[in-house]
């Protein structure tokens, strides 16, 4: 291997590791500033069978970028432009490398919103968060990445390079290749420009209520109370008393501590009356923010990870589990008896009224972190749920991925997702040993027993 031929591609040698401390340790960094290059150093990884991990900021939670110093990273940090916004269209057009922070505040002064906000929107890339296909905290309202991409570049892994898609509003022409690529996790191929749906900042006030609850089953109590009332906020994110803790510990957040944490709803002004009502019975506190007041517990919610990396001195996994609604009391009485188990405490963040919870598990030991971490996965396959609302899979959950699919949409549908993956990069240059291609290893382990298939 000779790596002369694309000297002239800016790079360095260098280790990294990913935020939940997963170690990426490649032959060469590539920084490509042009669609070109990226071709180059795809094609060059095929003839010489090395693989290939895109990185963005690197803020993966489930070893998604990880490298044991066989692989090229391709860093995405020069291809960072916004090539159009479309005002009349109602779309933008990106390079993946993009800071997600930087596009919504163009967007923002253009009168634009891309609603998407993952908690990590101010350390992302665009790139990252559409091959993550990420979520949000107003994901509750507008969904994830997915609901919002319209087309993409790919550079596949022979070096050929496709568009999918179209920046229409509607398309009905084949195969839905964009939300195969979405959600890839860098597998399938390397994004090499983004077209995103935007839509106007609506323009009714909103106001954000901090609601101090009696405990943790209140969280559960009101979502299931305002989605009996027809009640759609565009926020609604919980946070525990000791994720509450964590933040005021580690970023002076100066917030009331209560035992049953805070719940934070966004709502238009007009409907606040609505969620008080549900709120009743269930709070020791509540507060009304708006503006600025409003945009600090926004920006401490997005920062609770950090919070809790610091609290566990940077030993925990995120768990990403997803649970039906009607399920939630359940799932948070389960949640409970497992860290009674353990005799620990899970600084649970949740995306609460997507189902979406993480309890972030902060044990010492790796293989009771391990088997508390399955536990808890495993209790969300049992209700019909997911052990990935957003995250993503990478390494982290490519076993429990392979369990879910097996119990709930059959052999098959895994079978399918492999071959696919066989089909676009038959060589397995494509972030190899992860997602798909681990779980279908997994599978094959243990094919031989009997899985009831719902
Ligand atoms: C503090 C914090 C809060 C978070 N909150 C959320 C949240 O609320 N919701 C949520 O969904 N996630 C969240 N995450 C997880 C993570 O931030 C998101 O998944 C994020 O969008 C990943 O972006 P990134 O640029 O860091 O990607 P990376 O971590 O660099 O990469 C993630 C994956 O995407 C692939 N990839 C990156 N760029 C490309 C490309 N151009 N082409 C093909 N593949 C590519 C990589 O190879 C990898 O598989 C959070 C993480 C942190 C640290």
């Amino acid at each position: 291997m000779d790596l002369k031929e694309l000297e002239d591609i800016e790079h360095s040698q260098e280790e990294r590791e990913d935020f939940s401390g997963e170690k990426v340790k490649p032959i060469i960094v590539f920084y490509p500033k042009n669609e070109e290059d990226v071709v180059r150093i795809v094609k060059f990884a095929k003839q010489n069978k090395i693989p290939v991990i895109a990185w963005g900021s690197g803020t993966s939670l489930t070893g998604a970028v990880s490298c044991n110093g066989n692989c090229i990273l391709i860093d995405f940090s020069k291809m960072n432009k916004i090539l159009e916004i479309n005002e009349i269209d109602w779309y933008v057009r990106v390079q993946p490398g993009i800071k997600l922070i930087d596009l919504f505040e163009e967007l923002e002064r253009k009168g634009f919103m891309l609603p998407p906000d993952p908690a990590s929107f101010f350390l992302c890339s665009v790139g990252g968060a559409v091959a993550e296909s990420s979520g949000g905290m107003k994901g509750v309202r507008y969904g994830s990445f997915r609901e919002w991409v319209l087309a993409l570049r790919v550079v596949l892994p022979s070096g050929e390079v496709v568009k999918v898609g179209e920046p229409l509003r509607k398309n009905r022409a084949g195969y839905d290749l964009v939300h195969l690529f979405v959600g890839s996790e860098g597998t399938l191929g390397i994004i090499t420009e983004i077209w995103l749906r935007i839509i106007p900042i609506p323009k009714r006030k909103m106001v954000t209520i901090a609601a101090l609850l009696k405990d943790f089953e209140s969280a559960a109590d009101v979502i299931i109370g305002l989605r009996k009332n027809r009640i759609l906020p565009e926020l609604s994110e919980y946070v525990d008393a000791d994720v509450v803790r964590a933040l005021n510990k580690h970023l002076n957040a100066g917030l009331k501590e209560t035992e049953g944490g805070m719940l934070l709803i966004s709502i238009e002004e007009d409907m606040v009356n609505d969620v008080l009502k549900v709120l009743e019975g269930k709070t020791v506190d509540v507060m009304i923010a708006e503006g600025e007041e409003a945009n600090k517990l926004y920006s401490l919610r997005a920062q609770a990870a950090i919070a809790v990396k610091a609290e566990s001195k940077n030993v925990f996994y995120a768990e990403d589990i997803v649970v039906p609604i009607s399920k939630l009391p359940e799932a948070i009485r389960k949640l409970k008896e497992i860290a009674a188990k353990y005799n620990t405490k899970f600084y649970v963040i949740s995306h609460i009224g997507d189902g979406n919870l993480h309890p972030n598990i902060i044990i010492e030991d790796k293989e009771a972190r391990e088997r508390a971490f399955e536990e808890i996965a495993r209790m969300a396959i049992e209700m019909g749920g997911s052990v990935s609302g957003e995250h993503g899979i990478g390494t982290q959950k490519a076993k429990l991925m392979a369990e879910q699919i097996i119990k709930h949409n059959g052999r098959t549908v895994l079978d399918l997702m492999y071959e696919i993956k066989k089909l676009i990069d038959p060589d397995n240059i494509m972030n190899p040993g992860k997602y798909v291609e681990l779980a279908y290893k997994y599978y094959k382990e243990f094919s031989s027993q009997t899985i009831e298939i719902k």
